[in-house]
Order: structure tokens, then sequence, then C-alpha cells
């Protein structure tokens, strides 16, 4: 029989994709939307922390196993900004130009090594609310932040975001392909061999 598993996210575009990749291996995953209950409060310090937070939240009140994601871009120059506070990096309802713009400006005397970077995803599943053992897997993905926005796909810092070994920004490269080498992609690839051990998923 399928495992059914929310998803602590309204995101579609999170779905989609995790469900296309959960469903070949016999798993369901249904939105925490279906249900009406507040988000999770987010106050970790760290990515896991938060993803741990929303997924208990989910599945305290579901019942259900639940899985969440927690990412973001983390320049090490500026002490790890905009990390954990990515989404509202110029304010709390910040746009992704607003964000953008704020990191640009941020960075505006910082050259070579200093504009290095990288996207954080942490990955984590309970099997129940008060699981002692979540499943959790995490990737980073490096790269550079540019002088000015390139490209259209994508979201968030794509824009910025230079791939050196493709030579381009995330928001240049097809989705398949950043769903191939994103922190994301690599996060969720981690995840399903750990639900594999755990006999959670199919082959
Ligand atoms: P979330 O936790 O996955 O919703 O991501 C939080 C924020 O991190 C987003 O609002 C973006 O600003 C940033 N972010 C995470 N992943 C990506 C990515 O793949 N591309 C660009 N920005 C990202």
């Amino acid at each position: 029989m399928a495992v059914e598993v929310v998803l602590a996210s309204g995101n579609t575009g999170k779905l989609r994709e995790l469900g296309d990749i959960l469903g070949s291996v016999g798993m369901v995953l249904r939105p925490q939307s279906e249900w009406a209950f507040a988000e999770a409060i987010e106050d970790g310090a760290t990515f896991v922390e938060n993803a741990l937070k929303k997924a208990r939240h989910a599945a305290e009140h579901t019942g259900l196993p639940a899985m969440a994601d927690d990412s973001g871009l983390v320049v090490p120059a500026l002490d790890g900004a905009p990390g954990i506070y990515s989404a509202r990096y110029a304010g709390p309802d910040a746009s992704d130009e607003e964000n953008n713009a704020k990191l640009l400006r941020h960075l505006s005397d910082r050259h070579g090594r200093e504009r290095r970077a990288y996207f954080h995803c942490a990955m984590v599943l309970v099997r129940h609310a008060r699981d002692p053992v979540p499943l959790m897997a995490s990737a980073s993905w490096w790269g550079e932040v540019t002088a000015a926005a390139s490209g259209s796909g994508g979201f968030g810092y794509d824009p910025l975001f230079w791939v050196p070994d493709l030579g381009c920004t995330s928001a240049e490269l097809a989705p398949e392909v950043k769903n191939r080498v994103s922190h994301r992609g690599q996060a969720t690839r981690a995840l399903l061999d750990l639900l594999r051990d755990a006999g959670l998923a199919g082959d």
C-alpha cells in the first residue's frame, strides 16, 4: 500500500517536483494546504532546525508522516547572510528583486573569492510528530554572486547566482538541469536513499 506523506509547504512547484520523485517509489505526497492549520513558526537558527520544526508541526496536525525542506543562499563573506532569512532579507514581505538589490548593495565593495556563495537545502522527514530519529539530508551548491542580474528562469537569487562549472547563472539553466545539480535536487536524492534504507520507499 502507498505511504502517504504530508509536505509541509504550500509551494506548488515543490509539490510537483517532489511528488513526481516520491510517486516513482510508491509514496503519495499530500500538501499541507489540504488541512486548515496555521504554518509553523520558523524560529530556528539553522536550515535543518527550521525544516524539522515544519515537519513536526505538519505531522502533529495531520497524524501522517511529514516532510519539509528549508533552503537559502549563504555568503560566507557576509557571515552567512542572507542564510535562513533569504526569503525576507530586505524585509518581511520583500520581493525577490528587493532581496537581490540588497545583496548586491552589501557586496558592492567585495571582489573575487569574497563573492563566493552557496545555496543550501535541508530536507527532513518525520514518521510522526515526536519521531526521535528523523531522516535528514542536506546539500550545498557552490557558485558566486554576479555583479548584475542575468536570466529569467528559476526564482529568488537565481539571476545573481553564477555557476562556474556551467558558465551561466542558475536563472539561465533549463529546469531539468537545475534540478539535477542544485542543492534541492541533491538533498532530495540523498533523502530518497535514506527513505529506501528505512523501508519507507520502494525501488
Ligand atoms: P525555501 O525555504 O525553499 O522556501 O527558500 C527560502 C528562500 O531561499 C527563497 O525565497 C529564495 O530567496 C532562496 N532560495 C532557495 N532556493 C533557491 C533557489 O534554488 N534559487 C534561488 N533562490 C533560492
